[in-house]
């Protein structure tokens, strides 16, 4: 089967260099080939001389001033960037491709997911899918369509059909961001089933369930990404727990069985409901608040509150690299206010999200914040997102959620 033979790594496509690209032909400037050669997946507008005359999503063929053949990209004629590549050779039928590559995802995921059937199933670029992600929750698979060329109906309808063959899920749902569809300049449409009729369901998670309503929640239902993160806390979790930013309950839920007491904290209260609903499916005793988190620490720790571990997961502060100082400060003061209550002996279990916040920029303001509470850190983990959020080290930009642990005395 030709599809099989398409496997995660580029490079193997190598043998699609037959026949003439009968495709647009996209030219890019040095600075583009350059990136290219870094193993980055990536043209910047700016980077693109010539788009050949290729419409919106097309797959092009890519070459350098010179004519040296580089590869093929999925085009989009709105994004900053206007090719994403998806093949060393030429591409003579995409949908098909897209097909071999959802198998490739799958088999990747039941190789290395444990414990789990809920997992992120493709990761765009990382899955060499760039603009296409497939969130599973369970027998629900949830979907999210970033670019032009993924919103094509031959490649919309080689997804379903592969997606349903072969993970035969009771429905498939579709979460649209409508800002992402006017960025790349697609119609808007509404978010919904594209088959099946089953709109809830449970999903298990190191043997702790969840709920999951197709449609509602933010991301496409949960924080996947976080799967792994939640078993490494659970292990170091005791005494008295602190969840703050937290959901649905993923954190709370985890270090339920191993503490006295836990509470969750999140400014959103639907987060909240289904955070309660999840408590009761496990037969576990949460507290859930609703506040803002910078002003319950605050209170917490000036009336004198103390506990033994604390989450911090907050939503990501640096939405840009403009951003980035007003959002290291945010952390600071964040952890700051954490180390204000925490026991000696006690567990922070660290995030963040932004990907323009560097691992050692996160380890740096944490330090900073301990040295300012006078506390001493011992960095117990460095973590990163679970293995279904696959990193490819030329494409920084896959590599986004750090987690750290630390004992603080
Ligand atoms: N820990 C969660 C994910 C957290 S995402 C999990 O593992 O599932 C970030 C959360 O922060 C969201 O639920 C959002 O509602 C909440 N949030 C954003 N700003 C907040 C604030 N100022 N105070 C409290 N919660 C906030």
């Amino acid at each position: 089967m030709t599809a099989d033979r398409a496997r995660l790594s580029p490079p193997l496509l190598a043998h699609e260099k037959t026949a003439a690209p009968p495709i647009p032909k996209a030219v890019i400037t040095q600075r583009g080939v350059d990136r290219l050669r870094s193993g980055h997946v990536w043209v910047y507008r700016s980077d693109v001389a010539s788009t050949g005359g290729a419409g919106p999503g097309a797959v092009v063929a890519v070459s350098a001033e010179r004519g040296r053949f580089l590869g093929s990209a999925l085009y989009s004629s709105s994004s900053q960037i206007a090719l994403r590549l998806i093949s060393p050779g030429v591409v003579p039928d995409f949908p098909a491709l897209l097909r071999a590559r959802v198998g490739n995802a799958f088999a990747y995921r039941e190789r290395l997911v444990q414990d789990s059937d809920a997992y992120r199933l493709v990761f765009s670029e990382a899955d060499f899918l760039p603009g296409l992600i497939v969130d599973r929750y369970n027998d629900i698979l949830c979907l999210e369509i970033l670019t032009q060329a993924m919103d094509a109906e031959p490649v919309r309808a080689a997804l379903l059909a592969e997606l349903s063959e072969r993970l035969r899920p009771a429905s498939i749902a579709e979460r649209v961001d409508l800002h992402i569809r006017e960025l790349e300049q697609l119609p808007p449409r509404a978010s919904g089933l594209l088959l099946g009729s089953k709109t809830s369901t449970v999903f298990t998670m190191n043997g702790v369930h969840f709920q999951f309503e197709a449609g509602a929640g933010q991301k496409t239902g949960a924080f996947l990404d976080q799967r792994e993160n939640y078993a490494a806390a659970a292990r170091y979790g005791r005494g008295e727990a602190l969840d703050v930013f937290c959901y649905q309950g993923g954190f709370a839920l985890h270090l339920a069985p191993r503490c006295t007491r836990v509470t969750g904290v999140d400014s959103s209260r639907p987060a909240l409901e289904v955070a309660d609903k999840n408590a009761a499916l496990n037969g576990r005793e949460v507290e859930w608040i609703e506040a803002n988190a910078f002003d319950l620490l605050r209170d917490y720790a000036s009336a004198g509150q103390q506990c033994d571990t604390i989450v911090l997961d907050p939503p990501a502060f640096a939405k840009s690299r403009k951003n980035l100082d007003t959002a290291l400060r945010g952390y600071k003061e964040l952890n700051l206010r954490a180390f204000k209550m925490l026991r000696s002996g006690g567990t922070l279990v660290s995030c963040s999200c932004s990907y323009h916040v560097s691992e050692g920029e996160l380890i740096d303001v944490v330090t900073d914040a301990a040295r300012d509470a006078h506390r001493t850190l011992r960095l117990l983990e460095k973590r990163s997102q679970a293995r279904d959020h696959p990193i490819l080290p030329a494409v920084p930009e896959t590599s986004y959620l750090k987690c750290l642990i630390f004992d603080v005395s």
